[in-house]
C-alpha cells in the first residue's frame, strides 16, 4: 500500500489524495479526502486508473442539481484490493477489480432482488455527490483509494487492458445494457447516434453481439475510426437526403447525444416494432410527435447502465471478445484542460487519469 496513505490515530478514517472541485465555477485542485475506515464488507481499492466521464463535468458544475462541495467526482474506477473487511468473499488482495456509477442500494425491493440495483425503488447510491447509507457524502474516483463494499465492486478480467478497462465502467455497461435488453445481434439492424465515448463503445459491443450496425454522426470525420469500430455503415445527419434514404431501417437505436435531437426525423427510421432508445441525458423535455410512432408502432425509451450481475456479464463479454474503450491517459495535473477539451468534443474517444500521478 502506498506510504502517503495514513489512518489517523484512531484508526477510523483514511486520508488520500484526490483531485475536487471547491465549487461549481472554479478550476479541480489537488486536495485530500476521506475514506471510511473498513466495514466488514468493505473492500479497499487502491485506484490506478479513472475515467472522464461528460456526467463528471455536468455535475462538479452544478448542471444536474446542487452539489456538496467540495467533490471529487470520478465513476469509472479501476485498480487493485489494498485490503478487505473480515467479512469479504468475492475479492481478495491482489485482485483487479472496478467500481461504477453506484456503490449501494437497498437491496430489499423488487429491483434490487432482481439484480437491477441501478432501478432500485429507494434511489442507488451513487459513486459520488450522494448521501452514503452510513450518512457521509460519497466522493468518486479521482483519488488514489476507494472504500466499497464487496457486492459493488466488480472484477476486471486481466484480457482487458488495465488503462482501458476503467471506460467500462460507465460508457461500457450504459451502452451494452440496452444492446442487450433490446436483443441486438445477428440478424439485427442497429444504428448508434453519435461517436463520442458512449458512441464508440455502442458501435464496438453492438457489432461483437453480431447486429449491422451504423453511424449516425454530424460529418464524416470519424467514419474511418466507425468503419475499424465495427460499423458497416457511417452516414453524415448533417447532409441533405441523410434521413430520407435511411427510413425503415434499423430495428434500435441507441442515442447517445445530450443535445435535443429532431425526434420526428430519428423514429422515421425505425422498422416495424423498433425502439429509439436515448442515454445521452439533454437537459430540457424532447418533443415527440406521436404520429412518428404510429407508422411502425415505434417505441421511445430510455436506459441506465446496468446492474451489478449484468456489468459482469458486460466486462467478461468485452474479455471474451478483445473489446476495449480507446482511451487518452492523462496526469491528474491535465484534468482541467481535459474537461475543456470533453467540452468540445476534442478526445478520442475517453480521457482517462493515470492515479499514479496523484501519489
Ligand atoms: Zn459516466
Ligand atoms: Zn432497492
Amino acid at each position: 500500500m502506498n506510504r502517503k496513505v495514513c489512518w489517523s490515530p484512531e484508526d477510523t478514517i483514511l486520508t488520500v489524495n484526490a483531485i475536487a472541485a471547491p465549487s461549481a465555477t472554479e478550476p479541480l485542485v489537488r486536495t485530500t479526502i476521506e475514506r471510511r475506515d473498513l466495514g466488514p464488507r468493505d473492500v479497499l481499492i487502491e485506484i490506478r486508473y479513472a475515467g472522464v466521464c461528460h456526467s463528471d463535468i455536468h455535475t462538479v458544475r452544478g448542471e444536474w442539481g446542487s452539489v456538496p462541495y467540495p467533490l471529487t467526482v470520478g465513476h469509472e474506477i479501476v485498480g487493485r484490493v489494498a485490503e478487505t473487511g473480515g467479512e469479504v468473499t468475492k475479492h481478495a488482495v491482489g485482485d483487479r477489480v472496478g467500481v461504477g456509477c453506484m456503490v449501494n442500494s437497498c437491496r430489499e425491493c423488487e429491483n434490487c432482488r432482481t439484480g437491477q440495483e441501478q432501478y432500485c425503488l429507494n434511489g442507488n447510491t451513487q459513486t459520488y455527490a450522494a448521501v452514503d447509507r452510513d450518512g457521509t457524502v460519497t466522493q468518486g474516483g479521482y483519488s488514489t483509494h476507494i472504500v466499497v463494499d464487496e457486492d459493488f465492486v466488480l472484477r476486471v478480467p486481466e484480457a482487458i487492458p488495465y488503462e482501458a478497462a476503467a471506460p467500462l465502467l460507465c460508457a461500457g455497461i450504459t451502452t451494452y445494457s440496452p444492446l442487450s435488453h433490446w436483443n441486438a445481434g445477428p440478424g439485427t439492424r442497429v444504428a448508434v447516434v453519435g461517436m463520442g465515448g458512449l458512441g464508440h463503445m455502442a458501435v464496438k459491443i453492438a457489432a461483437a453481439m453480431g447486429a449491422e450496425v451504423t453511424v449516425l454522426s454530424q460529418t464524416l470525420a470519424k467514419k474511418d475510426d466507425g468503419l475499424a469500430f465495427g460499423a458497416t455503415h457511417y452516414h453524415a445527419t448533417r447532409e441533405a437526403g441523410t434521413f430520407e434514404a435511411l427510413r425503415n431501417s434499423f430495428d434500435l437505436i441507441i442515442n447517445t447525444v445530450s443535445a435535443p435531437i429532431d425526434m420526428g426525423a430519428y423514429l422515421g427510421l425505425l422498422r416495424l416494432n423498433g425502439t429509439l432508445v436515448s442515454v445521452g441525458a439533454p437537459a430540457e423535455p424532447l418533443p415527440v410527435p406521436v404520429f412518428a410512432l404510429f407508422g411502425s408502432r415505434a417505441s421511445f425509451a430510455g436506459s441506465s447502465i446496468g446492474g451489478i450481475a449484468e456489468t459482469q456479464r458486460m466486462l467478461d463479454f468485452c474479455a471474451e471478445r478483445g473489446i476495449a474503450p480507446e482511451v487518452e491517459i492523462i496526469k491528474a495535473d491535465e484534468i482541467n484542460e481535459a474537461y475543456e477539451r470533453v467540452l468540445s468534443s476534442d478526445v478520442r474517444y475517453r480521457f482517462v487519469i493515470d492515479v499514479d500521478t496523484l501519489r
